[in-house]
């Protein structure tokens, strides 16, 4: 019935993928409806000929799909990129460049992506300051520190919609308020919220928001950014002059068809997934919190609908997710990138965790190919992994 639901023959239905914030397979029904501008309509959007217009109209099409999905005020307030690190950039730099004159101070959350923290810390070369606001250990936004922080020079404030690690939605509304009083622009990175949980810019009064394809079964190469109406913002890419000028470079037409259609179908099935994911959800957490010395990480109810996190004592991350694929079972362990260096999690540092602490940490990222029938298995073998691996550590006679 689900694969039926999904047709998702990507998957080697054998294993258990619940490593969704990674990456997940392109949706069938998204590939199907983009891969004539592959093949067939392959023309440059910006030739005159009737073949470039076709793909030019394409891709405001998708541009309109994108608008529809956060409610923007204008298709033209909808930038294509070609990743949410892209977009990220070209938020926090385009924004504090062009806008020089008005301040030179930029605010972000402790737990933001590397993609959004990196740029800041660039622009400090060019005189930019910038300071960081601390999180609780829900992961929630310090909302006082941030009015404190706020002052008449800071240009730009990057607050994630939730976090891709430890699950938690920010209170963007409440946020957009205090950074509205006091400062001038912000900037939300929705990668690991867009087409997962409702976002509207105008509502919540956003004035940049980063919104990734391939975090919503889209292709991979595309991306959008959201740049409110009479924003101006300076070009982080110059060249021939498309996406009005802010991002030069010949389209990745089949990624942006396809974001488009991504996003559609993401804005159609998010009640309904959203609350069947909720459920595995819910039963993964409630099972997992019973092995002793289990903790959930991130807030415990406003959090994504599709995202577990744990951290257990006295064992290592990376051990568990390497036990796990021996099971079959592809989970994460934190951040892509901290997975690379072996470093604790910024974000779990962030939220108060100590360093040992940080380094037990177990992320699963539900997807369209997972149902409440798998639970059974997956609380099997996370039990299992974690008795094996406490037996063998050396800290296990603290526990
Ligand atoms: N922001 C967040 C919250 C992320 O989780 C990620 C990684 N998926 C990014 C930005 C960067 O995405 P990408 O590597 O696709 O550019």
């Amino acid at each position: 019935m689900l694969e039926q639901l999904c047709g998702f023959d990507g998957i080697d239905m054998k294993r258990i993928y619940l490593d969704h914030a990674s990456s997940m397979p392109i949706d069938p029904r998204v590939l199907k409806f983009a891969m004539p501008f592959l093949n067939k309509n392959y023309e440059n959007p910006s030739s005159i000929y009737s073949g470039g217009l076709e793909t030019k109209r394409a891709i405001e099409e998708s541009r309109r799909k994108i608008a529809e999905l956060v409610n923007a005020e204008n298709t033209n307030n909808i930038i294509f990129t070609s990743s949410a690190t892209e977009s990220n950039n070209l938020a926090i730099k385009g924004t504090a460049l062009r806008n020089i004159g008005n301040g030179k101070n930029i605010l972000a959350s402790a737990i933001e992506h590397i993609s959004v923290l990196n740029p800041m810390k660039e622009l400090q070369k060019n005189g930019y300051t910038y300071d960081i606001i601390p999180v609780d250990s829900n992961g929630l936004v310090d909302l006082d520190r941030l009015e404190n922080l706020l002052t008449n020079q800071t240009i730009i404030t990057s607050i994630m919609y939730a976090n891709n690690e430890i699950g938690t939605i920010e209170p963007i509304k409440k946020i957009s308020k205090i950074v509205h009083e006091n400062g001038k622009y912000l900037h939300v990175d929705a990668t690991a919220s867009a087409g997962r949980i409702p976002i509207d810019v105008q509502d919540q009064e956003i004035d940049l928001l980063t919104i990734s394809s391939n975090d919503m079964y889209g292709p991979r190469g595309a991306s959008a950014l959201y740049v409110k109406q009479g924003l101006k913002i300076q070009s982080i890419l110059p060249g021939g002059g498309q996406e009005r000028g802010i991002r030069s470079g010949t389209e990745n037409v089949f990624a942006i068809v396809g974001m488009g259609e991504a996003a559609r179908l993401a804005k159609n099935d998010m009640n309904m997934e959203s609350s069947r994911l909720k459920n595995i959800r819910d039963k993964l957490i409630h099972e997992i919190l019973k092995i002793d010395n289990a903790y959930l990480t991130g807030h415990p109810v406003k959090r994504l609908p599709h995202h577990v996190s744990f951290r257990f004592s006295h064992i290592e991350g990376e051990s568990i997710l390497l036990n796990m694929d021996m099971s079959n079972i592809q989970i994460s362990t934190g951040s892509a990138c901290s997975s690379k260096t072996l470093e604790p999690s910024h974000v779990l540092l962030a939220i108060g965790l100590k360093h040992e602490e940080a380094h037990g940490s177990m992320v699963i990222t539900l997807g369209k190919s997972n149902n409440l029938e798998l639970v059974p298995d997956i609380v099997k073998v996370v039990k299992e992994t974690v008795n094996r691996l406490r037996k063998l550590s050396p800290l296990s006679n603290l526990r």
